[in-house]
């Protein structure tokens, strides 16, 4: 299993991995009631640079608000945010590119089952940039375990707890032998895999589910939509059946942690050729080219 890199921002402060530790009676433990970003960092020679680190910001404090954890955005403002993470790059020294997962924890004792007023910390961390699916071609499995729906515990907040549905599909997946899972809402539609967003090509189109459908708002999904659109693809965001998946010419998936990672296979059929469609490339190429350079968007900050 991974680890985490020596130093760590905790509270207010970089300290060793080891001398950062939640009490086991937080409600962080006790109900899962953590909200998180993972953003990253490139490294190369011309320097270090973090990517879209304002839309992960204000996801991050979004998801705060939609969960009441009001506290963070009274202590927390964006150029807090940077020099946080700066930090934390500079005392690691990454040699190659890296994730950093920012967390806001609930970590009052024993509050109850409540959370507005309660304590919070914030917990960042740096670790390897390892894909969580294969970058080759991955293939899905539908998952039988429906994605929360936003009236239940909402997708567009990134809390913690919820990460249990997506262990569930996901370990579902990996069980039967595939990479990933595909998560549908109650009425049958596409919404994401456990831990990326999805999208399908058809005829030149680039179709993907609307953030109405039980998602993650993935900022990779933003961006990808950006891009596609600049290239000249028509673009639509509009509710999926499940086997518009089977008959798309191409299929990815979007995210920090995925990348755009081409899906060969969905549920035992072969998508298109079976290979990596050539829209999924173009868009591979340039979303992996803005992720180090982009002089348009204001996507990169240097670290
Ligand atoms: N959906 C889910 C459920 C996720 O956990 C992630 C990863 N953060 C994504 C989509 C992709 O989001 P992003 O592009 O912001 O990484």
């Amino acid at each position: 299993m991974a680890e985490p890199h020596s130093r760590v921002y905790f509270r207010d402060r970089i300290v060793p991995a080891s001398e950062a530790t939640l009490g086991i009676a937080t409600s962080a433990m006790l109900y899962g009631l953590s909200v998180y970003t993972v953003f990253p960092v490139q490294v190369d020679e011309r320097g270090r640079s973090a990517f879209r680190l304002a839309d992960h910001f204000q996801r991050l404090v979004e998801s705060c608000k939609i969960i009441g954890i009001d506290r963070f955005a009274d202590e927390w403002d964006y150029q807090r945010f940077i020099d946080a993470a700066r930090q934390l790059i500079i005392e690691n020294d990454p040699q190659r590119d890296v994730f950093v997962r920012v967390s806001v924890h609930v970590d009052e004792s024993i509050p109850g089952t409540r959370v507005r007023g309660c304590s919070t910390c914030v917990s960042m961390f740096v670790y390897d940039a390892v894909p969580i699916i294969p970058q080759d071609g991955a293939r899905l499995k539908t998952s039988q375990w429906r994605r929360i729906p936003d009236d239940a515990i909402p997708s567009r907040a990134k809390v913690n707890g919820a990460y249990v549905n997506s262990v569930l599909a996901k370990q579902d997946a990996i069980d039967a032998g595939y990479d990933d899972a595909v998560f549908l809402d109650g009425q049958g539609h596409v919404c994401e895999l456990s831990a990326a967003n999805i999208f399908l090509v058809r005829g030149g189109t680039v179709i993907t589910p609307p953030v109405s459908s039980d998602i993650l708002d993935g900022i990779n999904r933003r961006t990808v939509l950006t891009l596609a659109a600049e290239e000249g693809f028509p673009v639509v965001e509009r509710v999926i059946d499940l086997t518009e998946l089977y008959i798309a010419d191409e299929v990815f998936a979007t995210g920090t942690s995925a990348g755009v990672a081409p899906i060969i296979e969905v549920d035992g059929r072969k998508v298109g050729d079976g290979t990596q469609g050539p829209i999924t490339g173009a868009l591979r190429k340039r979303h992996s080219a803005a992720l180090r350079t982009d002089t348009v968007h204001g996507w990169v900050t240097a670290l």
